[in-house]
């Protein structure tokens, strides 16, 4: 954790802020140890304090690691009023996570501190710093990501024909909770025949029947750990169409994976993917990134897509491959796999088998 801190506090000075308030619980927690749903941190080189009400007193005596001062005030309330206290004296400049504050929470914060203090609104601070994750946190993805593979293994073994989108998606949510998850890292998705045509589709109350070709997307979420991963099941013979798209995009996806190194870009990775699928004529029905970072969320940094700029993969950072074709009233394909950057390559967390599954 205190290293965390202090490749956080060496950011600082480039943001131009002496301190910031960290609001985003995600961030509190990579930077704390901090799980509970109230906290605030600020941290500055000189800075180190932790804010909660007196509901997480024993958490935060358990998990908050101790470079941190502790604050415990005696009534839920928001921590941003309590931040003047715990600055010290002078003109101070404080940023606040852009993204995860209110205007309204602004205003409120802009109002409860005096005037030499000047508030700055930072970006990706820590997010840029989570994207890069240490060995303990990929033994922990790689655990999620297990637990995730054997529950799929056994929603296979007990069958999903004659039973609802909805209840393989419980069942599948089920199965995790039982071997040790938290919870699902997202809602698990379920989608048969022409509804897998849908990248973010929601469960139905519609039987899965022969015939079907089914996109399941799931993860665990164990230890505060996210995995991510998508399969496609076919009930009986899909047919030739979908087979092809299958092998498809299969195949983008084996290329992707191929690219995934340290040093090489955002950009250039989903291009790669991108061009077999524009070779095999399906270029415009590939409508999202091929990738997104994993972690303590689910979607975080660094994205692999043609809207990633110039950044670069580096070394330790987890991402997707996760290319699609989807074919708006019929059906879609998409295969994703989780994997952690190497110096001259790529891990692949997922060990669920990539070719199509087909069962009865
Ligand atoms: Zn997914
Ligand atoms: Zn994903």
């Amino acid at each position: 954790m205190s290293n965390r801190v202090e490749s956080l506090v060496e950011l600082l000075p480039g943001a131009g802020v002496d301190v910031l308030a960290v609001t985003s619980l995600v961030n509190v927690r990579y930077l704390t140890g901090y799980s509970g749903s109230n906290g605030l941190a600020l941290v500055g080189s000189d800075t180190r304090t932790f804010m909660t009400d007196f509901r997480y007193l024993e958490q935060a005596a358990e998990e908050v690691d101790d470079s941190f001062a502790r604050v415990t005030v005696e009534a839920p309330r928001d921590l941003l009023d309590l931040v003047e206290d715990a600055l010290g004296a002078g003109e101070l400049r404080v940023g606040f996570e852009a993204e995860h504050l209110s205007v309204g929470q602004h205003e409120r914060f802009r109002e409860s501190l005096p005037s030499r203090v000047e508030l700055v609104g930072c970006h990706g601070l820590v997010e840029g710093l989570r994207a890069v994750k240490g060995p303990e946190e990929v033994e922990r993805i790689k655990a999620a990501t297990a637990l995730a593979d054997a529950s799929f293994e056994r929603l296979l073994r007990e069958g999903i024909v004659g039973r609802t989108e909805r209840e393989v998606a419980r069942a599948l949510e089920t199965y995790m909770g039982s071997i040790g998850a938290e919870r699902a890292s997202f809602d698990t998705i379920v989608a048969a025949a022409a509804h897998s045509a849908l990248p973010h589709a929601q469960p139905r109350d519609v039987v899965i029947t022969p015939g079907d070709l089914v996109v399941i997307d799931w993860g665990a979420l164990l230890d505060g750990y996210c995995s991510d991963c998508t399969r496609m099941v076919a009930v009986g013979d899909p047919g030739a169409e979908a087979s092809e798209i299958y092998e498809l995009v299969l195949e983008a996806q084996l290329a992707g994976v191929q690219a995934v190194a340290a040093g090489r870009g955002c950009v250039n990775v989903d291009q790669v993917a991108r061009d077999v699928i524009e070779a095999g004529g399906h270029g415009g029905e590939f409508g999202h990134g091929l990738g997104h970072g994993v972690g303590l969320d689910v979607h975080e940094a660094p994205r692999l897509s043609q809207r990633a700029g110039d950044e670069q993969l580096v070394a330790g950072n987890v991402v997707t491959v996760e290319p699609g074709v989807y074919l708006p009233g019929r059906f879609g394909v998409r295969i994703e796999d989780l994997v952690v950057v190497t110096g001259d390559g790529c891990e692949i967390l997922t060990s669920v088998p990539k070719r199509l599954m087909v069962v009865d």
